[in-house]
């Protein structure tokens, strides 16, 4: 298996540190908002590449984080007149209700950097210790030209970034040694959450929060880490800066990033206001369709997002559900019994197509390649199997089709239908919870709706609902 490195900026034959075993840290998002479809890029992305290892027969310790606790938070709960934990506990639960309705694969670890401050502080004073860090009046930084290889991810010169980083200087930073250095450790301001620590009641900075999670959950040496490409620079270059100098050893063997999900060519983002929500979608679409969507293109491209782009998706994912459902249709009425020859035959000429999946995803995980083979082997499903195919035969073409479908996260089986009747009986609860201004459960019951494909709309008429 090769992967791109951005470090090396090469395809790497795949090693892993430990025989069998695959340890991959993946950023993830800070929870103030909804998240985007941007941000759905990376988790489909790299829950598509650990189940390709997991297909491969590797064991794969999966760790992703939510941040939750920053300035975008702090903010929004000020707005809301709320705490932040209510508003990052709330954005958590949404999140994780989005990434399943995306079918993504749990995280064997989510872990939330306001559980991990202990850890932070305890990293923080051995990069102090080992003259990596310094503190100035409550804040602590990191000196950044000591850690002699700074810069190699990004494969950026330190001159070239103090020139840049200059101008960049804010208030309050003045008291650097050095404006290249950043920060580990920050004082709270009024009315922020704060925690105890031997410099002063604060908060750890955003990129040391990953460096000791990563850490605690997988070990001072991981095999993979990941995120969008916004963070090779300064994220992942300060958390590299930070663990090995504090570890004394390489931090990651593998780094990947994805590109942008864009919109009209430009990053799909918050700050630009150009974006949909993951639920947005939902509303339109099932998500396996933005799955498919995200998958047709490899993972290290930019990709635009559009109504058209959406469809041929659609109508793409629909192809592979007839044949799966056509293939059920058959099973049902097939004849048990042996193959015959012929099927035999074709049994294992269908079998090209799961090697060109497999060649295309050891590249680097080229999913546009290994879609590509799919609808390859749709194509040979519906002009081989038919009323007259044996029930052996059309057993391995859907397991085949399965097993396919499966590393890429798309589920062919068939979802259980609600019944007209058991729906109507769930709006009713629903509004039974509302006039008891229970709204939690009416919330819970609307998004249990939506997760089997309902949507429900509040009209002054009363409530209607259509199938997604
Ligand atoms: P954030 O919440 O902004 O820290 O982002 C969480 C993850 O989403 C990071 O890995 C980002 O790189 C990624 N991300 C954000 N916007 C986009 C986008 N438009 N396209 C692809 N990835 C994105
Ligand atoms: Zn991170």
């Amino acid at each position: 298996m090769k992967i791109y490195n951005t470090m090396s900026k090469r395809k790497e034959e795949f090693v892993p540190l430990e025989e069998g075993k695959v340890k991959m840290y993946v950023c993830g998002p800070t929870v103030y908002n909804l998240i985007h479809i941007g941000n759905a890029r990376p988790m489909i992305v790299f829950d598509t590449v650990r189940r390709y290892f997991e297909y491969r027969g590797y064991e794969v310790n999966f760790v992703s984080n939510f941040t939750d606790v920053d300035d975008k938070i702090i903010k929004k709960a000020i707005e809301e007149g709320v705490t932040a934990d209510e508003i990052s506990k709330r954005y958590i639960a949404e999140c994780k209700k989005d990434m399943d309705a995306m079918n993504i694969m749990p995280a064997t670890k989510n872990p939330l950097a306001t559980e991990e401050i202990c850890g932070m502080v305890d990293m923080i004073q051995t990069l102090i210790d080992k003259g990596y860090a310094y503190e100035k009046n409550g804040t602590v930084y990191y000196r950044t030209r000591k850690f002699k290889d700074y810069g190699k991810l990004s494969h950026k010169n330190l001159d070239d970034l103090q020139s840049g980083g200059r101008t960049l200087l804010v208030t309050g930073e003045d008291e650097k040694e050095d404006p290249l250095d950043f920060v580990l450790w920050k004082p709270k301001k009024e009315g922020e959450p704060a925690w105890e620590s031997p410099w002063s009641e604060g908060r750890p900075g955003w990129h040391i929060e990953c460096s000791e999670m990563s850490k605690k959950y997988l070990g001072e040496q991981i095999d993979i880490h990941a995120g969008g490409e916004d963070l090779i620079f300064p994220h992942h270059e300060n958390e590299i800066a930070q663990s090995e100098a504090a570890n004394g050893k390489e931090f990651a063997k593998y780094w990947m990033h994805n590109g942008f999900l864009n919109i009209d060519n430009r990053k799909m983002s918050k700050s630009l206001g150009n974006f949909f929500t993951v639920r947005e979608i939902s509303e339109k679409y099932d998500l396996q369709v933005l799955r498919f969507f995200m998958l047709s293109a490899h993972y290290r491209s930019p990709l635009n997002f559009s109504a058209d782009l959406m469809e041929a998706a659609k109508n793409g994912l629909e192809r592979i559900l007839t044949a799966a459902e056509n293939l059920r249709f058959l099973t049902s009425g097939a004849a048990d019994g042996e193959m015959t020859e012929q099927e035999k035959a074709q049994a294992e000429e269908a079998q090209k197509y799961v090697r060109g999946f497999e060649k295309a995803m050891d590249d680097d995980f080229n999913t546009a390649d290994a879609v590509a083979s799919v609808f390859e082997l749709v194509k040979f499903i519906n002009t081989t199997a038919d009323g007259s195919s044996s029930k052996a035969y059309l057993d391995s073409l859907y397991e085949e089709l399965s097993s396919l479908t499966g590393v890429l996260g798309i589920i062919i089986e068939k979802k259980e239908e609600m019944l007209d009747d058991e729906i109507e009986a769930m709006i009713e609860k629903r509004q039974a919870a509302r006039r008891e201004k229970n709204f939690a459960l009416a919330d819970q019951i609307r998004d249990e709706l939506l997760a089997r494909g309902i949507i429900l709309e509040d009209t002054r008429e009363g409530v209607k609902w259509k199938k997604a």
